[in-house]
């Protein structure tokens, strides 16, 4: 039987509870059809009648589950984000998210990356901060070739967006890993083999992101569900379970549930939270939709006590707090892997490549004997399994194609958002500020010895977890001089592990865009001078 949750809870669309009737237009949309059906539609009618013949509910709506976004009409200012109507805001090209769950390609997949991307892309591709692939200026005439280009070596966009279960975030080295005790690869590919695009779990009431990694080297406290490597002292290697984190304009931190999971148990422990989330999350409300809430409410307590007795049907070991990692890995440079071969990580700016780097990057690999390379969360790119007497080699080649394996710490610790250039919900620029900053902190302080982590934000959503890094940055229109523009409101000292927790947000830490540079630049050379010996700056 279900667990009857009593007062504020009740009439919020949780299933579980019998409210099962649709509870505003987005709940409704998914009532009225599974999401997965549009691509028949896609395939069937819109690729042929094209975009003025696309149904609204399908464009703005069911079209996610296929990762497919109208992108933002160029020249549309971040004063009008929230005043345009939708059709006013879209163009009719599309943002289209390649899912690469856990992270790793091989080269095969690489290239059909590269070439969709020149072919049916104008050559754009950003690597995101969650292991994914976006590539913008897609045509919907274009996207059943695009499907069957991916398809044929086993990459998909299906529930890349939604409100299903996103991408499985992963260790992107995994199975190569001199520190791994468990490769979550085979639980990665169960997951998503038996669950993605399963109707029972494509209509939850918002997106679920998951995690799974024996290293930490993903972002655990930011997801709906992590699953981060630990040692249990009589059942040996597994997992420490988290639950209930997320960022966007209510960050919460997600929570251990002081539970082992062994490794075989990972992919029915993931269908038990996800069913948790599905039958008991809030639907009534968008904004308090995700699991968060839903943990907050109820506490963690309960939370096991649901997952346990109602969807397992056996209790979990407990866990005793494992130890705590410094900071995430962000695998940049030359690392040896247990098999004696190396892998070389390295740091594209804020993720922004293109078709084009990416095939020059698929034969760099090639060239000196890697068969794949992996993406991380931090926008960054890996070539594994590189032999040692080309390292020297590859590490060249790679520079070469503008990808340093030794890049300052601000290339390596600044990300970015998509930002104005294609989101429809940005106030401001991302990328390309971003980028500008990077070049200008390298020249002006190129004495950084450190990584200052710096997270570049369009808009409140906090696509590139503002709250986490020792400078997040969230757009925003500031007054300067009378007159709104395009600025940013600063978080600062935010972080993971021993670091976790949410920068703070002062009260009129506010700069402008044109200011970043020239703040940024004060702020270090502040913490520059005032350090003790090696104190992080989010200290
Ligand atoms: Fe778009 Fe805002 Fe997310 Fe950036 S943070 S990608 S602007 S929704």
């Amino acid at each position: 039987m279900p667990t009857v949750t009593r007062g504020r809870a009740k009439g919020q669309g949780q299933w579980a509870l019998g409210h099962r009737e649709p509870l505003n237009a987005n709940e409704q949309q998914k009532k009225d059809d599974n999401p997965l059906n549009v691509r028949a539609r896609i395939e069937n009618v819109y690729a042929h009648r094209g975009f003025a013949s696309i149904d609204p509910a399908d464009l703005r709506g069911r079209f996610r589950w296929w990762g497919l976004y109208t992108q933002r009409r160029p020249g549309v200012d971040g004063g009008k984000t929230a005043v345009l109507e939708p059709h006013e805001l879209e163009d009719e090209y599309f943002m289209l998210r390649v899912r690469m769950d856990g992270g790793q390609l091989t080269l095969p997949q690489l290239r059909a990356v590269a070439d969709v991307s020149t072919r049916f892309g104008r050559d754009t591709a950003d690597v995101t901060d969650r292991q994914n692939v976006q590539l913008h200026w897609v045509r919907v005439e274009d996207v059943p070739e695009i499907w069957r280009i991916l398809e044929s070596v086993g990459l998909s966009t299906q529930e890349a967006c939604g409100d299903c279960p996103r991408v499985i975030l992963g260790s992107p080295v995994a199975g190569v890993s001199a520190e791994e005790a468990v490769d979550a690869r085979p639980l990665i590919e169960e997951i998503t083999r038996r669950y993605i695009g399963d109707p029972a779990f494509s209509n939850l009431p918002r997106k679920f992101k998951s995690a799974i990694s024996w290293l930490p080297d993903i972002p655990y406290e930011c997801n709906d569900i992590s699953f981060l490597g630990a040692v249990h002292p009589e059942l040996g290697a597994g997992y420490d379970l988290w639950v209930g984190g997320g960022l966007s304009t209510n960050p919460m931190l997600a929570q251990r549930t002081g539970t082992f999971v062994s490794p075989e148990r990972v992919p029915e422990v993931w269908e038990a939270v996800v069913s948790v989330f599905r039958d008991y999350g809030y639907r009534r409300l968008r904004n308090r939709a995700r699991l968060k809430y839903l943990v907050k409410d109820w506490g963690i307590a309960r939370f096991r006590e649901v997952l346990e007795t109602e969807y397992l049907g056996y209790r979990l070991p407990d866990l005793p707090r494992p130890p705590v990692p410094e900071r995430l890995t962000d695998h940049i440079g030359v690392h040896r892997q247990r098999d004696g071969r190396y892998y070389i990580g390295v740091a594209p700016v804020v993720g922004r490549v293109s078709g084009g780097l990416l095939a020059s990057l698929a034969d760099v690999a090639e060239r000196h004997g890697s068969g794949r390379v992996s993406a991380t969360p931090m926008q960054k790119l890996l070539v594994l399994d590189v032999p040692a007497d080309a390292i020297d080699a590859a590490v060249a080649d790679l520079a070469a194609i503008g990808l340093s394996a030794s890049p300052s710490p601000w290339r390596r610790s600044t990300m970015a958002c998509t930002g104005i250039e294609f989101c429809k919900l940005a106030i401001v620029d991302t990328k390309d500020r971003a980028t500008a900053l990077v070049a200008e902190l390298e020249r002006r302080v190129p004495e950084l010895d450190t990584p200052i982590s710096i997270h570049v934000n369009g808009c409140p959503n906090a696509c590139a977890r503002t709250q986490t890094a020792d400078i997040g940055l969230k757009g925003q229109l500031v007054t300067h001089e009378g007159r709104q523009v395009p600025g940013f409101q600063v978080h600062l000292g935010g972080g993971h592990g021993v670091h976790a927790g949410f920068g703070r947000k002062l009260r009129g830490l506010k700069v402008t865009s044109d200011e970043l540079d020239d703040y940024v630049e004060r702020l270090t050379r502040r913490y520059l001078a005032g350090r003790k010996e090696s104190e992080p700056f989010a200290e």
